[in-house]
């Protein structure tokens, strides 16, 4: 079975409208790689078995642990009771898990709360001076629901690029990342393609770049 560590609260913060970061203990010698998620549970009577997939978005060398969570409204749901629990209370987390890695320079194009994985390689490489020429396209229903838009300007600069499908009065670029916006926004096909967001997302931005003639092993996704 695999193992299991009940990690503890300590801070709270607000992100968006639904989303919030959970900062909590980090058990002596845990490990993951940027990228990686976690499976969660509240380690609370009635929740222990109700576990969902989360990822880190602390750096591995912090003393703490990091979760930035997109909060629905579903009654019976984990991330509904997440609203309002507070410091102090437990989860269980399991051993670090996961297929998305930074595995070099390449285009990180995110739907939503797919952006997790993306936070923590970009705050490690921006911590080691290291964000060179990648690329965060980034796409929300509206200029609202983007995650940490100050922090990704400062750590990618002009390399930050939002689209929003549900705003049309945006400041941003306003319409679906399809084909013909792909096209147009990738300078070089043979290099690295980092997705992740809602599955219907990822599928579409998957095949939309092997139809562009991206390489099937430069594609890093979960699966
Ligand atoms: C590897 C991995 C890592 C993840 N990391 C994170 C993370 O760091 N932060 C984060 O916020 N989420 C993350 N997720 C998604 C997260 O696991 C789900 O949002 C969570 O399981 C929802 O639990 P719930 O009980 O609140 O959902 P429910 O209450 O069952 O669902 C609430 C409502 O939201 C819808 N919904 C649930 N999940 C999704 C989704 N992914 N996309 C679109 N609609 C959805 C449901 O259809 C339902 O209508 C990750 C998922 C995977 C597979």
């Amino acid at each position: 079975m695999a193992a299991g560590y009940i990690v503890t609260v300590k801070e709270i913060i607000p992100i968006t409208h639904n989303v919030k970061t959970f900062k909590v203990t980090k058990p002596e010698g845990f490990s993951f790689v940027p990228g990686q998620a976690t499976d969660l549970s509240l380690n609370k009577e009635g929740w222990k078995e109700n576990k969902h997939p989360f990822t880190f978005t602390c750096l591995p060398g912090d003393d703490f642990l990091e979760f930035t969570i997109k909060l629905y409204d579903n009654p019976k749901g984990l991330t509904n009771h997440l609203k309002s629990i507070q410091v102090g209370e437990e989860f269980e987390i399991s051993d670090a898990w996961g297929a998305i890695e930074y595995m070099g320079e390449g285009v990180f194009i995110a739907g939503g709360a797919g952006v997790t994985p993306f936070i923590s390689i970009f705050r490690n490489l921006h911590q080691q001076q290291k964000t060179g020429n990648n690329m965060l396209i980034f796409s929300n229903k509206t200029e609202a629901d983007i995650i940490l838009k100050d922090e990704f300007e400062k750590m990618l600069g002009k390399n930050f690029i939002n689209v929003i499908t549900r705003q049309p009065d945006t400041q941003y670029y306003s319409r679906h990342i399809d084909w013909e916006y792909l096209k147009n926004i990738i300078s070089d096909i043979n290099q690295k393609f980092y997705v992740c967001g809602p599955d219907e997302f990822t599928k579409n931005i998957l095949d939309t770049l092997q139809t562009l003639g991206a390489n099937a092993e430069a594609l890093v996704f979960e699966k």
